[in-house]
């Protein structure tokens, strides 16, 4: 497995990170995509490490903290050396009525590091992400509260997840002025059925040296191909969440030539999906999500693949932005 840095960081992450969002086994919106069990997670996290993954992602509200739990136990199971993993975690999304348990306060934020650092059974997390934007609280105060954190020891980088390029860019300044922990990443949708990072986001994380990490690269399983001409979700996730959102028309035709390049290398569409993220100079490393140790097998086999010219014209035009 590869390494790349992460951002403008000293860091080297693999640049195929595990994902751990389907660890879990509670209901709710959260809960629906974290069913996998001990026993899952173990077989998982031990074929993604032996294939050399060395970055592992989860967060607090993934199946209520229960994916948190879990990752940290397959990691002690498996007995890796805790400084051969790097732990990325997130914070922000509610974690229960009422607006004191979500957001980026500095409460919040300090009392569920915390939180999180006891489900993973670790001293310190290595990437601490914001989920998302807090429209409520100031960005001064969610990035002192998270400078807090990486003073304190608790939590070597600071990365964002699903901020607008201004709100990034506003970081960035605060950081810079005060002297703050600076932002090392970014979590993004990017995909070949969902490009719009390319408007602002690419433009700003490739200027500003911040590293992208991919998030459903495979738009939660369509890119796989394994939907009737890319056409019938029937059964998946998506039908239940829409998420991420797909734009069905023109991905019907481009799950076509995803299929097409695949039969050229001998390979599978998911494969292919993830080989062309893989090309981005802006990615850092790209989540793979996978059920079974089948899928992550295959997916991660994507680090094989090398798509010449004429495929990445091919699959540029198919997915290119109207
Ligand atoms: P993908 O888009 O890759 O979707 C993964 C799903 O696709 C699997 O659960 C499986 O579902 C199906 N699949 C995976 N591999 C294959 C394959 N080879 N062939 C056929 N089907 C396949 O990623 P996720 O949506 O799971 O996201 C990956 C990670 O990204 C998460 O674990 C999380 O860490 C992160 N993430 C971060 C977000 C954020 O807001 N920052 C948001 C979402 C995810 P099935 O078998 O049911 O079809």
């Amino acid at each position: 497995m590869r390494l790349r840095k992460l951002g403008s960081s000293g860091l080297f992450v693999s640049e195929l990170c595990f994902g751990a969002m389907t660890f879990g086994g509670t209901d709710g919106l959260w809960g629906q995509v974290g069913k996998l069990g001990q026993e899952d997670a173990d077989a998982l996290v031990g074929a993604a490490l032996d294939a050399g993954v060395n970055l592992f992602d989860t967060a607090n509200v993934y199946a209520h903290g229960r994916s948190e739990e879990i990752l940290g136990r397959s990691l002690k199971n498996i007995g890796v050396a805790r400084d051969d993993v790097i732990v990325a975690t997130k914070v922000a999304s509610s974690m229960g009525e009422g607006p004191n348990r979500g957001g980026a306060s500095r409460r919040h934020i300090l009392s569920e590091c915390h939180a999180s650092l006891r489900r993973l059974a670790l001293d310190h997390i290595d990437l601490y992400q914001v989920h998302a934007f807090d429209p409520a609280t100031p960005i001064e105060e969610t990035l002192e509260a998270l400078d807090t954190l990486v003073r304190a020891g608790d939590v070597r980088y600071i990365g964002l997840s699903n901020w607008a390029a201004w709100q990034i860019m506003k970081a960035i300044g605060i950081t810079g002025a005060r002297n703050l922990a600076p932002i090392t990443s970014l979590q993004a949708y990017y995909t070949l059925v969902g490009r719009d990072a390319e408007r602002e986001i690419v433009p700003l994380l490739t200027a500003e040296q911040v590293g992208m990490m991919v998030w459903s690269p495979l738009a939660g399983g369509y890119l796989s191909g394994k939907y009737a001409d890319g056409g019938n979700l029937e059964g998946a996730r998506q039908t239940e969440l829409d998420f991420p959102p797909i734009d069905r028309v023109r991905g019907a035709p481009l799950v076509g030539v995803l299929k097409q390049v695949a039969v050229k290398h001998g390979r599978r569409a998911a494969q292919i999906a993830i080989a062309w993220l893989l090309k981005q100079p802006v990615v850092s490393t790209v989540i793979i999500g996978a059920k079974r140790v089948e899928q992550l097998h295959e997916n991660l086999q994507a680090a094989e693949v090398e798509l010449d010219p004429d495929d990445m014209r091919r699959l540029g035009a198919a997915s290119r932005l109207p």
